[in-house]
């Protein structure tokens, strides 16, 4: 059976925990969509690790770990990252890797630096790492998969093509020098050979998997309101982040997706420019001390290291990022942060133009929102590491059970820490 893991929110959600709990038990895990411009946090007996591009199950021994034809493939950070597993001691992960996956290249992050600094203020605040280039470039058609690596003559001509385009916008809007192809094209020879042992045909494999019924997890990066059809366009990424797309990207049947748990933190955090809308954020000494306090060493972005905002749990965004994920369960993350509140504000309604809504609308009518809060009482005591959900204070139960009902969707996991075993099941 498929199952995908998916964020609710803006992404950091907690994915990569519990991803990196169910590889234990799962035979395949696939990244979908993306590059390595987010970080799943995974802590567990080798260490603290940020992955940028590997999957969670990478410290799973049973685990076969997939780089889907979805990913943004940046053949740098994928060695890079292989190189740091082995600093640390870390078993070689069984990992292969599309050969259908498109090429991230050094003139993508050139692309996104350069762009982000001619919009000055008005700047995404992408991470830089040539996502948005790389996905527009994919359907522009001149994109260039990792087979193509192995054909001389074929990635010549695609680097050519591509690089004829680039290098127009690079000198003549951009005024930055031109790419050097030869020397791009001989880089590019030396990293494939680097790369061979791990390409493979992804589909076949994924497709033999699902026939074998082999346990795979989907692992999505980001979460559903950064997806740039259903998400807060224009300020989106510029992969498809929803479970739906897990069967274009990891290439399995729809039809054999057979859970899809979003997971949702107990408040909000969220990434990319401070002027994206973020109905429910906390700002003042108040949004700091949550920021300190939240994830396992406050809610700074595992890739850039950025301070992330943060804010109150936001049912109306969480309810739609559940139903746009087509969420059959939630996992609830990080409760254990909240226990120093006496009280808890929970953003339940948004409030535009004087009239007070439940469902999260587009854009240009987001920005107007403000936040609608109820306040519920907290429970002042330290929840850290609880494994039993009975043994959680009434007033945590109490807080789930509310969440859950203004969501629609059941909570079937609450984890009380970021390490493997910190976490409860609720029937
Ligand atoms: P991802 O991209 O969705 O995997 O999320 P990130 O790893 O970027 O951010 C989640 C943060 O929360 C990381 O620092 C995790 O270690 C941390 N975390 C996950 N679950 C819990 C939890 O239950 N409690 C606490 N305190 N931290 C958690």
């Amino acid at each position: 059976m498929v199952t995908a893991i998916v964020g609710a929110n803006w992404g950091d959600e907690g994915k990569g925990k519990i991803t990196d709990m169910l590889a234990q038990e799962s035979d395949v895990v696939v990244r979908f969509q993306g590059g390595a411009n987010a970080g799943h946090t995974i802590i567990n007996e080798y260490g603290r690790f940020a992955l940028h591009i590997l999957p969670s199950g990478t410290f799973s021994p049973r685990t076969v770990n997939v780089i889907g034809n979805g990913v943004a493939l940046d053949i740098r950070k994928v060695l890079e990252e292989l190189d740091d597993l082995r600093t640390w001691k870390v078993p070689a992960p069984r990992l292969i890797i599309s050969d259908r996956a498109q090429l991230l290249l050094p003139y993508h992050v050139l692309q996104d630096t350069y762009e982000e600094e001619r919009l000055g203020s008005n700047a995404f605040g992408s991470t830089r790492s040539g996502i948005a280039p790389f996905y527009s470039d994919k359907y522009a058609k001149i994109g260039i998969q990792v087979a193509d690596l192995y054909d001389d003559a074929r990635l010549k001509e695609r680097l050519d093509a591509a690089l004829s385009l680039k290098n127009v916008l690079f000198e003549s809007l951009y005024h930055k020098p031109p790419v050097d192809g030869e020397a791009l094209y001989r880089e590019l020879l030396e990293q494939r050979e680097e790369l061979r042992p791990f390409v493979q045909d992804t589909v076949q494999f994924m497709q033999e998997a699902v026939e074998d019924g082999k346990s795979i997890l989907l692992e999505g990066q980001l979460g559903a309101l950064k997806d740039p059809e259903l998400g807060t366009v224009p300020m989106t990424t510029s992969s498809h982040t929803l479970a739906g797309f897990g069967c274009v990207g990891a290439g399995v049947p729809p039809a054999s997706i057979g859970d899809v748990i979003c997971v949702t933190k107990a408040y909000s955090s969220c990434v990319g420019s401070p002027h994206d809308p973020f109905v429910s954020e906390l700002t003042g000494q108040e949004g700091e001390e949550l920021r300190r306090r939240g994830g396992d060493k406050g809610e700074y972005g595992a890739t850039t290291g950025r301070p992330r905002r943060v804010g109150w749990f936001d049912t109306v965004a969480t309810r739609y990022g559940c139903q746009i994920q087509g969420a059959t369960q939630v996992a609830l993350t990080c409760l254990d942060v909240l226990s120093y509140l006496e009280e808890i504000p929970v953003c339940v309604g948004y409030d535009i133009d004087g009239e007070e809504t439940g469902i999260f609308p587009t854009t240009s009518r987001l920005v107007k929102a403000r936040p609608v809060f109820t306040t519920l009482p907290g429970w002042k005591s330290d929840i850290r590491g609880i494994t039993d959900y009975d043994d959680l204070p009434d007033a945590a139960k109490a807080y789930v059970d509310f969440l859950e009902e203004k969501i629609g969707f059941p909570i079937s996991m609450v984890s009380t820490g970021p390490g493997r075993d910190e976490i409860t099941k609720r029937q």
